[in-house]
């Protein structure tokens, strides 16, 4: 806990502790993005081009696609974790700001007047015991620069769960996320395209379940956004 302490002031590089930035030059400068040729399908994380959902893995709930910025490694699992305990809101405006600019354009292509990003949500407990969603504060600076709307009172996270990775398979997983989330009918339009945006995709249980519950309540198109993967 202390190290996280002594992150908040002085400023020190996440990964070499050089004073100045979260996010040292030299090591932003080893950050890997995911390229073109590494996109999956988010529902069986086999490579799928431009991370649209295979045909055959398509359902009437599923979702669209996935498109994860970096690589979860290095300093970037780093920041990751490092937001997940600490509200550093520097250091989630360091990490937006690594974004390459083609994300925007990928993005503002699926986009409609109907678009708006719904960040995964935590649980009400937890987010008592941290004080914030890291979903929440990452994807309030995310709609900022694509210029459209976030909801919080669309998708609720009613059921506690289990960490995904004590799961042993795919299975299991899913069954601890069944009935998890919990939706305001009244709030989607059939029309609505959703960014379903969280801070790292790992199983992808929780993305596939939360975009089912949306896809339920009526929305069209969903699309799931993370940072990291
Ligand atoms: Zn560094
Ligand atoms: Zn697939």
């Amino acid at each position: 806990m202390l190290n996280l302490l002594d992150l908040i002031f002085p400023k020190r590089c996440l990964t070499c502790w050089r004073f100045g930035k979260y996010f040292c030059d030299r090591c932003a400068s080893t950050i890997r993005t995911i390229g073109t040729s590494e996109t999956i399908c988010p529902i069986c994380e086999r490579p799928a081009i431009g991370g649209i959902t295979h045909p055959r893995c398509q359902s009437n709930y599923s979702l669209d696609g996935l498109t994860s910025i970096f690589r979860y490694d290095g300093i970037i699992k780093k920041a990751v974790k490092s937001l997940k305990y600490r509200r550093v809101t520097d250091l989630a405006r360091e990490f937006m700001a690594l974004i390459p600019p083609s994300f925007s354009s990928e993005v503002t292509k699926l986009r409609t007047n109907e678009a708006f990003l719904i960040p995964i949500p935590l649980h009400i407990s937890r987010l008592r015991d941290r004080g914030f969603n890291q979903a929440e504060v990452l994807g309030r600076l995310l709609v900022d620069r694509l210029q459209i709307p976030i909801r919080m009172d669309i998708l609720k996270r009613v059921k506690k769960t289990t960490p995904q990775v004590e799961m042993k398979d795919r299975k299991e997983r899913l069954q601890n996320m069944k009935d998890v989330f919990s939706m305001n009918h009244l709030a989607i339009q059939p029309s609505s395209h959703i960014i379903l945006f969280d801070d790292v995709f790992t199983t992808g249980a929780t993305m596939m379940v939360a975009g089912e519950t949306l896809k339920r309540a009526g929305a069209r198109f969903v699309w799931a956004v993370t940072m990291a993967r």
